[in-house]
């Protein structure tokens, strides 16, 4: 375990709301906040995972979703290993958000670049507004690991980041 870690960054893109602050919060911290304040630009948050003879640093930036940011989301995205593209389950309008944030990406990243689509505030189920299926058919017609989040009780944040190593670097 000499070896440099393995440096990965991830960002996460999504209308503002969506729960992307939460998201990185809950898989750093595993902690969750009601009143969490808006994102200003970008902030950033490292972690570190031990697999049996591999360190991995993730190196996660969450970016903030209001229009007058989107270009200051590429610096972020352009030449990241993966980009978790967030919206709420319980807006159709994130989920349509979502899209116009995938195609700043194709555009604009590291052709390589892996997209995960996270459909967060899973807790709220009952008032889902998105239907599913729509989403794993838009999911499948990029090519797009797919998951429901929920920052709030955890449900799906290992699975969803674990999912991204393991597809990134299927040899650890
Ligand atoms: P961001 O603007 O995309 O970073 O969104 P935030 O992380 O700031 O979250 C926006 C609001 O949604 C906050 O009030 C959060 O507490 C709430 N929120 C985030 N994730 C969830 C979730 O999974 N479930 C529920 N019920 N609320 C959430």
């Amino acid at each position: 375990m000499d070896k440099a870690p393995l440096q990965l960054k991830i960002v996460l893109l999504g209308d503002a709301g969506v729960g992307k602050s939460s998201i990185v919060l809950r898989y750093v911290t595993d902690s969750f906040k009601t009143d969490a304040d808006g994102t200003v630009g970008a902030s950033y948050m490292g972690k570190i995972i031990n697999f049996e003879d591999v360190m991995v640093k993730l190196n996660i930036w969450d970016t903030a979703g209001q229009e007058r940011y989107h270009s200051l989301a590429k610096m972020y995205y352009r030449d990241a290993n993966a980009a978790i593209l967030v919206y709420d389950i319980t807006k159709q309008e994130s989920f349509d958000g979502m899209i116009r944030w995938y195609n700043e990406v194709k555009q604009n990243s590291n052709p390589n670049i892996l997209v995960a689509i996270a459909g967060n505030k899973e807790d709220l189920v009952a008032n889902e507004n998105v239907p599913p299926e729509n989403a794993i058919t838009y999911a499948e017609s990029i090519k797009a690991v797919y998951r429901r989040t929920s920052a709030k009780n955890s449900q799906g944040i290992e699975a969803l980041f674990k999912e991204i190593i393991f597809k990134l670097h299927p040899e650890i």
